[in-house]
Parts: C-alpha cells; sequence; structure tokens
C-alpha cells in the first residue's frame, strides 16, 4: 500500500532562490496510528473473513436467463473481512493512520524557478492500512511535492542563472566616464563606465549570478548590466549654455540654440586685448560662463603673469582669483 502525495507551496524572496534556503515546511499528513499501530482494530480483537461473501469481497447475483452479475459486498466493503461491532480502534476509526502536524525541512537549492516542484521522498501520507484486506501488506509513504514561487525582484531580474541589472548613468558620467556603484547579489560593488556609454550598452560581471541549478560544482551565472543615461529633461541657463557651447565645439549643426552664445562671441572677438591692471580687475567681477568663455577663447592666458609679476614687485599676496576657481562648482 502507498498513501497519498501531499502538495504545498512555499514562497521565497528572489534573494533565497538565488542563493538556496533552508525552509521549514507545516505539513499534516497521514501518519500510523499508534494506538493501533496501523491495523484499525482494538486491543484484543482479530479480523474474521466477512461471512456475506467468504471473504471474496464480492457477491455473485444469479439473474433471469442464467446471467451472472458480481457487486461489491455491502458488508465488508469489499475488502473480505469483518471487523466485530465496535472493534474498531477508537483513536483512528478503524483507519489505521492518522494527521499529524509535522514540520518538514526542506533544501531549496539555489538557482531554483518560479513554478518548479520539489520532491521530498516519503513525507507524504501513511496509507490508512486500517481499511486494508491484508494489514501485513508492504506500507509506503507518499511523497511531498513542494511548489516554489519566487517573488520577483525590485532590482534584479533573471534569464536563467543570469541576473539582469539596469544600472542608471548621469549623463556627463556617460559622456566623460567614470565608475558608478551597482548593487549584486553580495552587495555592492563599482564598475567603470566606458568614456562614451549609450544606453543599451552592456557589461558583464562573470560568476555574479545566480546558482546554476544544474551545477554540481556550484557554479554561478552572471550578472548582466545594462546602462541607461539619465537625459535631463530640465536645463538650468547654465546647463543650456554649456551644452550649446558644446555643440559648437563639437560642430554640430542640427541642435537647437536659444542661448545667443554670440553676445559672448562678438563681444570677445572684437574686445582689444585686455590693459595690465584695469584689465585683470574686470575679469574679476564676470559671471561664470562669461569667465568660462574667456578661458576657453584665451583671454585670461596673460592675467596670472600680470599678477605674478605685481607680487614679484611689489612683495604682496596677490588675491586669489575667486571668481576663476571658487565659482566652478555653480
Ligand atoms: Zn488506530
Ligand atoms: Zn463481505
Amino acid at each position: 500500500m502507498v498513501g497519498e502525495n501531499i502538495e504545498v507551496q512555499s514562497n521565497i524572496s528572489f534573494m533565497d532562490a538565488a542563493k538556496g534556503v533552508q525552509k521549514d515546511i507545516v505539513v499534516t499528513p497521514l501518519v500510523q496510528c499508534k494506538t493501533c499501530t496501523g491495523n484499525g482494530l482494538k486491543k484484543g480483537i482479530t479480523r474474521s473473513q466477512c461471512k456475506t461473501c467468504d471473504g471474496t469481497g464480492t457477491r455473485v447475483h444469479f439473474v433471469q436467463g442464467g446471467f451472472q452479475m458480481a457487486s461489491t459486498c455491502s458488508t465488508c466493503g469489499g475488502t473480505g473481512v469483518q471487523i466485530p461491532k465496535n472493534g474498531e480502534c477508537g483513536t483512528c476509526r478503524g483507519n489505521g493512520a492518522v494527521r499529524e502536524r509535522r514540520t518538514v525541512t526542506v533544501d531549496i537549492p539555489g538557482g531554483v524557478e518560479d513554478g518548479m516542484r520539489l520532491r521530498v521522498m516519503g513525507e507524504g501520507d501513511y496509507p490508512p492500512t486500517g481499511q486494508s484486506a491484508n494489514p501485513k501488506a508492504r506500507t509506503e509513504k507518499g511523497d511531498l511535492y513542494v511548489f516554489i514561487r519566487v517573488s520577483p525582484d525590485s532590482k534584479f531580474q533573471r534569464n536563467g542563472s543570469d541576473v539582469l541589472y539596469t544600472a542608471s548613468v548621469p549623463l556627463t558620467t556617460a559622456v566623460l566616464g567614470g565608475e558608478i556603484k551597482i548593487p549584486t547579489l553580495d552587495g555592492e560593488v563599482k564598475v567603470k563606465v566606458a568614456t562614451g556609454t549609450g544606453t543599451g550598452d552592456k557589461i558583464t560581471l562573470p560568476g555574479k549570478g545566480m546558482k546554476q541549478l544544474s551545477s554540481r560544482r556550484g557554479n554561478n551565472g552572471d550578472l548582466r548590466v545594462e546602462f541607461k543615461v539619465q537625459m535631463p529633461k530640465y536645463l538650468s541657463v547654465n546647463q543650456r549654455t554649456i551644452v550649446e557651447m558644446l555643440a559648437d565645439e563639437m560642430g554640430d549643426k542640427s541642435a537647437k540654440r536659444i542661448m545667443n552664445l554670440n553676445q559672448f562671441r562678438n563681444q570677445d572677438t572684437s574686445a582689444e586685448p585686455p590693459k595690465p591692471g584695469q584689465s585683470a580687475e574686470d575679469h574679476k567681477n564676470e559671471g561664470f560662463l562669461k569667465n568660462m568663455w574667456h578661458s576657453m577663447t584665451g583671454q585670461h592666458d596673460n592675467l596670472g603673469k600680470e599678477e605674478d609679476s605685481g607680487k614679484n614687485e611689489q612683495g604682496r599676496e596677490p588675491e586669489e582669483p575667486k571668481k576663476a576657481s571658487g565659482s566652478g562648482s555653480g
């Protein structure tokens, strides 16, 4: 006799699915009745052959025309044996098995996928041996099936044992190159962002994925990172001016211009070469963008020298050119 299988559902997190986890699962399987040790009878009571069917379990009816019809014996229910009245075990009502709460520790392997079923041998129901015609028959418990549900993760997706992650990259880091932090299954790591990285560019961190379910050596899949460049939807006046300058510098003819950079340019090209002393003072009070523009177009090249020479002659500390260095962040 073989008992029934039991199926339970177990919900685990993405991380647990990645690494594997031990889960305590509470089940209430049929177990052998301890009172009657499974035979379903009160102490001292024994089964006897069913007198109605002579132990065959079936009754034969003779019907008109000489035909025979067989049906299940209603007295013994087809078992061929009879239990004396009130002779059934009180604990299991003659079933031979009772339900019992049990905790089964299940090893859920790393790499398990949503919807998979794990089979745990012999953790299912004990067969109802009290109902058996032959209580001494070999008995076998059913199995426990654990239906795995893996919750999705807010950061990661997966493709088999590979983990997928989309990393946001600031526009300037994407253009200039740099380094960003990304989460992995084992915590944050720094990855290099190549100069000129575009949305959709990918890098692979080998072995940083999920455990491979089929691998006995505990190999891991990869972490596949896809970059997504954060494009600003709004630009401040300064940002817009700089980007328009960049467009000019890169010879971009198609970009929209609204900042009228020519006001700087015309001023600068028509300007006289700066005069000593007076000119340096003028440049100190200019705005950040104008200052930058002047630096780019070379109009500040000789300001430093003037100050240096002034220090040597008069023995004074020169004033820091605050506009040139301090306002670079604004
Ligand atoms: Zn019993
Ligand atoms: Zn019978």
